[in-house]
């Protein structure tokens, strides 16, 4: 578990801009993750925090990386807003890394999450998806996604959230040269950030408005504008943006042609910018530097300016190259990286599912088996069990017999001249006779005993626990019920009798001699005029010799 000192002790030393230190501790919290349990909540968290030092040590690709981890301990309902941070995270370094479209794909859903949560973040995901369309240069969205944050902002109340989103709209208004209405925005964000009590934004506002004013030709109130602002500038200890105030003041003074005055201004932002050497508006500054000199008629002066301009001007270039070269290094870095996470997921999900298929392959096969190993002790046409069986069953009947001493039997049926009914009726009623002789021998006989085929129209009935009384009973119920059968239903006329012999287990030295003993009694029984039981031993107290009923 993270607890809540760790949390803030972890944010406290980014705060302080220990990043490397923070980026310790958090690497050690994780390997503990091995051998502790952290919930997802957790982890995401760590992973977000460590996106985060990644993006401030501006290691982009390994920063996504981290971020993508985060994000996918954020599953399930109670995970939105994490989901939505972890997404918002991704959208930053993406667009840190100029890859706009992808960024917005990770911040839209960000957005629409804060937005059905009522999150607190929806103002900073609504500017942070409109700062990526004004760099698109996508004017139109970056404006609806910044106007939605001013209403966001009224909704809420939120009045400074309402003067971000209006300079936010401002400043799209100006790149897209709108001019007439920026220069109203301008003064709406003044007018509210003067309201939320934020001097340096007001301040900012004023410099964006001053130029708009340029812009549109309203140099008057620009220079009002301006002198206001170095006179406050100089007023307090120190600003921010002096290099702005400046630098735009210059050139709004080279405009007027107020070269003494533009001068001092350009030399006071190069000033500001220290050591910074790859600012954006150096080149203008030096060359408007130069311009100047050039009028005092200090050619030298003005050659040399004109030459750091141009210094300037190769060094940002090959700045930017170089950047460009990073992101797209960076850029790729980090969707390889991406791509080779999901492919490894996919696969992983791939395997699970060929498991998951082998896994119900195998039950089925399993229960296949058991069909095919039941289909092997079944006899196809009437569904008893065959020959095969009917021996394994006796093999293991007749050694508990020889063991316990109980009594097994067991009763031989023979169809009565079964050729006949198949030449009479044809080949197909013999068999549904068959099917219909078993099912009456399944019918009324025990699930302990065994019912087979033991030939083409011969049925064996074994009997465990079964005295030669009680089987003799038995074959002599089967043999009537046959008998008395209706078999209209399968030929008109037909007719059916069995012979069965019957006999009890006695010293007989294998099955094959047993039921030897018993075919013997069948045969006296067919001897004796058909549809009849014979039995031999002693029945209710009789010898030895073969008994009959019929
Ligand atoms: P008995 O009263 O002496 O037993 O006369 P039987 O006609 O029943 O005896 P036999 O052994 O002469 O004939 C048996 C007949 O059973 C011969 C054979 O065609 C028939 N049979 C054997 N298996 C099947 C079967 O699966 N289906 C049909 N329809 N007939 C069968
Ligand atoms: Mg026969
Ligand atoms: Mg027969």
């Amino acid at each position: 578990m993270v607890d809540d000192t760790d949390r803030e002790r972890i944010d406290d030393t980014l705060r302080s801009g220990e990043i490397e230190s923070a980026q310790r501790e958090i690497e050690s919290i994780l390997e503990r993750s091995d051998s502790q349990q952290f919930s997802a909540g957790d982890l995401c968290w760590l992973y977000r925090k460590k996106a985060q030092c990644l993006f401030m040590r501006n290691e982009y690709s390994k920063a996504g990386v981290a971020a993508r981890t985060a994000l996918e301990y954020t599953e399930g309902e109670e995970a939105r807003h994490d989901r939505a941070l972890a997404l918002n995270m991704l959208g930053i370094i993406h667009g840190e890394l100029a890859d706009y479209e992808r960024s917005i794909e990770y911040l839209e859903p960000a957005y629409e999450i804060q937005r059905d949560l009522g999150g607190d973040r929806l103002g900073s995901l609504l500017n942070n998806l409109g700062n990526i369309h004004l760099l698109m240069k996508s004017y139109d969205r970056a404006l609806d996604y910044f106007r939605r944050a001013v209403d966001t902002g009224e909704e809420r109340n939120d009045r400074w959230l309402v003067a971000l989103g209006t300079r936010n709209v401002g400043r799209v208004l100006s790149a897209a040269g709108r001019t007439d209405e920026a220069i109203r925005t301008h003064r709406e964000s003044i007018r509210l950030f003067e309201e939320t009590g934020d001097p340096i934004q007001e301040f900012h506002a004023r410099i964006r408005l001053a130029e708009a004013l340029d812009v549109a030709g309203e140099t008057d109130e620009a220079e009002h504008i301006y002198r206001d602002c170095v006179a406050q500038s100089f007023a307090r200890d120190g600003i921010s943006w002096p290099e702005k105030l400046y630098g735009s003041f210059g050139r709004h003074l080279a405009g007027k042609g107020k070269w003494d005055e533009a001068r001092t201004m350009l030399e006071r932002a190069i000033e500001q910018l220290g050591d910074i050497e790859d600012h954006e508006n150096l080149p203008e500054w030096r060359s408007l530097l130069s311009r100047s000199r050039e009028i005092d008629g200090d050619l030298a002066g003005a050659l040399s300016e004109q030459r750091y301009a141009f210094d300037v001007l190769s060094r940002l270039f090959e700045r930017k190259t170089e950047r460009r070269l990073h992101e797209t290094m960076a850029r790729f870095d980090l969707n390889r990286i991406v791509r080779e996470k999901d492919e490894y997921r996919d696969r992983n999900v791939q395997l699970e599912r060929a498991l998951e298929e082998v896994n119900r392959l195998r039950d089925q096969l399993a229960l296949r088996n058991a069909e095919l190993a039941e289909l092997a002790t079944r006899d196809s046409l009437t569904g008893v069990f065959n020959r095969r069986r009917l021996f394994s069953a006796l093999e293991a009947e007749l050694q508990r017999t020889r063991r316990y001493g109980h009594d097994l039997s067991l009763a031989m049926f023979d169809l009565d001249e079964f050729k006949a009914i198949n030449d009479r009726y044809g080949h197909l009623v013999g068999d549904k006779v068959l099917t219909g002789v078993a099912e009456t021998l399944m019918r009324s006989t025990r699930t302990t005993d065994t019912v087979a085929r033991y030939g083409g129209e011969e049925f064996v009935l074994l009997m465990p626990e079964t005295s030669l009384d009680a089987a003799v009973s038995i074959g002599e119920k089967l043999r009537s019920a046959i008998a008395e059968s209706d078999w209209s239903h399968v030929s008109q006329g037909l007719t059916v009798t069995v012979s069965v012999g019957v006999g009890v287990f006695r010293h007989d030295k294998s099955p094959q001699e047993f039921i030897h003993r018993i075919d013997m009694m069948l045969y006296e029984a067919k001897e004796g005029g058909r549809n009849r039981l014979v039995t031999f031993g002693p029945v209710s107290g009789g010898g030895s010799s073969p008994h009959s009923h019929a």
